[in-house]
């Protein structure tokens, strides 16, 4: 039997949609996948008839293509990941070919075959393939039966010019943009649980994401930053963030909690925090700011106390997950995987200094007012300045020009 050159079909629906921007966005998703599908045996991956298709080396195994498909429907802009096969485009390859993919397919009680040729010079057309390829594959499999609502398995054959390519396994993808189409934002990134499924929502909408973390250093230990370290490492492998500031703010909080009324502190360290997000966004030339609240969550996400970190700052600040229940939240983390690294406990700087009844309905004028009594613009910059940076992998990422960490 002819082996089969092994492909990964990614589909995507979204950047379908762009009109003219539309080969912005393939050779943007081509780019994304050819670097984060690196350590996989990919020869190359071609912009073909409105996908992109991989090409893995000869010889490649099955668990190793399909390793390769589940990062694929991982990357932003992947609507769906198909493994399956290139073959020549004879009828008789393409029976070959799909009886092997129906093969890897898995357990199935049902199937049916999708044929489409995007040439009419193929002399058979897509209903005949269908009925064709159906007829080979119902002697090959005897037990399985033929179904076309509701089928278990589908076998999709697409005859393009100089070839077929047949596969039967497809997942579905994460969906969205590929990372670099919608600019950058600067994520306030904690290590809890809901600010990195909030960059990572906004990398899926096609940002490239910068995050910034503020620890109790030193005042406290700085294990937040290392699990903060641990989160970006799992955002990375698909590109969802680029490089992380930390900063150290123990300090400055230390500072606050002294003089300023209990009630208002966790408004003042959210104020310091985004003043000193939005130094970095400068720096790093980010339009807008990210944090994951979410309405009425703790006590501090009310609609006064968002109002007021947002008098903050200049820069809009964006709220994925402002109208998400925590349930689904926890569900697209353990999906991203960095629900257990933010289950474990470590003190950040706002566990630390925090008041006992925190304001829920914050005033601007007394915030501004008692703000007013601390240097938090130097604060901010001074944060911004000091701040440790992390690299991480995104290929669509440039840093600023004139980098001072060099
Ligand atoms: P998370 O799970 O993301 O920490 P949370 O529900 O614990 O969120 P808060 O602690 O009130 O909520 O924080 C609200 C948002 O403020 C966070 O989602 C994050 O964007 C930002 N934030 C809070 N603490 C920090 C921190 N130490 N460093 C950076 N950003 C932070
Ligand atoms: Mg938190």
């Amino acid at each position: 039997m002819a082996e089969f050159q092994r492909v990964i079909l990614i589909h995507y629906h979204e950047i379908g949609l762009k009109g003219k921007n539309r080969g912005t966005f393939e050779q943007r998703l081509l780019r994304n996948c050819k670097d984060l599908l690196r350590t996989f045996p990919v020869v190359d991956i071609h912009r073909i008839s409105g996908r992109l298709v991989v090409f893995l080396k000869e010889g490649t195994d099955l668990a190793t293509a399909c390793a390769c498909e589940e990062m694929v429907a991982r990357i932003p802009g992947v609507a769906r990941a198909s493994c399956g096969f290139k073959c020549p485009r004879t009828i008789e390859a393409i029976y070959e070919a799909a009886v092997v993919a129906l093969g890897e397919a898995g357990p199935f009680g049902s199937f049916k075959v999708q044929a489409r040729r995007n040439h009419t010079d193929f002399p058979i057309d897509s209903m005949q393939m269908n009925r064709l390829v159906g007829a080979v594959l119902c002697e090959a499999f005897p037990d399985a039966r033929v179904q076309m609502k509701g089928c278990d398995v589908q076998v999709d054959v697409e005859v393009i010019q100089n070839a077929a390519f047949v596969y039967a396994k497809s997942i579905r993808g994460i969906g969205g943009l590929p990372v670099g189409v919608s600019g950058m934002v600067a994520c306030l990134l904690s290590s809890g649980i809901d600010s990195p499924v909030a960059t990572w929502r906004m990398a899926r909408r096609g940002a490239i994401c910068i995050g910034v973390h503020f620890s109790g250093a030193p005042v406290t230990a700085d294990t937040s930053s290392y699990l903060v370290d641990d989160i970006a490492q799992v955002l990375a492998q698909t590109g969802c963030i680029a490089r992380v500031y930390s900063c150290a703010m123990g300090d400055y909080q230390r500072d606050i909690s002294v003089s300023a009324p209990p009630a208002l502190r966790v408004i003042l360290y959210r104020r310091l925090m985004l003043k000193a997000a939005q130094n970095i966004a400068r720096i790093e030339g980010a339009k807008a700011l990210v944090t994951g609240e979410s309405l009425g969550q703790v006590a501090s996400q009310t609609l006064d106390n968002i109002a007021a970190t947002d008098d903050a700052v200049e820069l809009p600040i964006l709220r994925p997950l402002i109208g998400t229940d925590k349930q689904e939240i926890i569900a697209d983390a353990q999906r991203l995987g960095t629900f257990d690294i933010s289950s474990q406990d470590a003190p950040d700087c706002c566990t630390l200094f925090m008041p006992r009844r925190p304001e829920t309905h914050a005033r601007i004028a007394a915030v501004r007012e008692t703000e007013s009594a601390f240097p938090v613009d130097t604060w901010a910059a001074q944060l911004a300045y000091d701040a440790q940076v992390t690299d991480h992998r995104c290929c669509a990422y440039r840093p600023p020009k004139g980098e001072r960490h060099a």
